[in-house]
């Protein structure tokens, strides 16, 4: 691949880059993200940083693991925000690596916090962020002029792992065409429950997509209600979202079409002026 001459930032020694790694697919990493694991010396990444990413890593860099996995404990988050700042100190590059966008319910700003209170010089660099990169690979569009001209993103659960209740859940069922959950799987009967009661159409489409980006990416295709009883053939990570805009699926699923799928160019049976003439 060749590249013009782009000015990437330097990393310098001390400080810590935020960066997102996207949603699984290398691929999706941005040009900054790229330089900045062929620089840092530190990689400290998440659960859902892609192997594949890590194997960017310069070689001489150190890799340490600060996320959930298998059920064990988790580091405390003060406990990762002190561990860079410590690295920080010691005068090291260090990359903290998380699965999207940092600041996508990535805690990436608490981090960030956490180093200016210490002083230390940090920069973020964005990712694509699930929602919007896991669906297009769904071939689901988070916007679509005919469909929404507002989406909401939603964490499905709270810091205690529960379905946020300070939400409120009768204005999000009517806040938006579009509604795209993180970290939904575990409550998905919950949430589907209380976004009916708030008003959302049972026969609503909707899609749970798991390991979006990656060799493992599914996609169920159900209906609001219907979700729930579908949760348990897949396993996390997974988005949940509800809207018309899953029926333009049928027009835009390109992985799809790769292995032989055909596509339909008018998916929402639009009474486009072709048809009506
Ligand atoms: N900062 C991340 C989100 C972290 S929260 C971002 O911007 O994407 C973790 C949640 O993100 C998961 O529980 C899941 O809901 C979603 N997620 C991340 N990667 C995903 C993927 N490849 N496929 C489906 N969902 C994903």
């Amino acid at each position: 691949m060749e590249l013009p001459a782009i000015q990437l930032p330097e990393f310098d020694p001390g400080w810590v880059w935020l960066v997102g790694a996207g949603p699984g697919d290398p691929a999706l990493l941005t040009l900054a993200a790229l330089h900045a694991l062929q620089s840092a010396d530190m990689v400290v990444y998440d659960a859902l940083v892609d192997p594949r990413i890590l194997a960017l890593a310069k070689q001489s860099s150190e890799q340490v693991y600060a996320g959930k996995r298998g059920g064990r404990p988790s580091p405390k988050q003060p406990d990762i925000s002190a561990r860079l700042v410590k690295l920080a100190r010691a005068g090291h590059r260090v990359l903290r690596l998380k699965g999207g966008d940092p600041f996508v319910f990535g805690r990436g700003g608490e981090e960030a916090l956490a180093l200016v209170d210490a002083g230390i010089p940090f920069r973020v660099v964005p990712g694509i962020t699930a929602a919007t990169g896991g669906l297009a690979y769904a071939g689901i569009p988070v916007t679509h002029r005919d469909v929404n001209t507002a989406v909401t993103f939603i964490t499905g659960h709270n810091v205690t792992g529960d379905v946020p209740d300070n939400l409120d859940w009768p204005a999000l069922a009517r806040g938006a065409p579009v509604l795209v959950f993180y970290m939904a799987l575990k409550h998905l009967d919950e949430i589907t429950a209380r976004l009916i009661d708030g008003g959302r159409d049972a026969d609503e489409p909707a899609a749970i997509v798991t390991a979006a980006t990656t060799g493992e990416q599914r996609v169920i295709e159900t209906t609001l209600s219907a979700a729930p009883d579908r949760a348990h053939e897949v396993s996390p990570p997974a988005l949940f979202v509800v809207g018309e805009v899953v029926r333009l699926r049928a027009g835009l699923d390109w992985l799809g079409a790769l292995s032989g799928k055909v596509l339909d160019a008018n998916p929402l049976d639009l009474h486009t002026s072709r048809d009506a003439g």
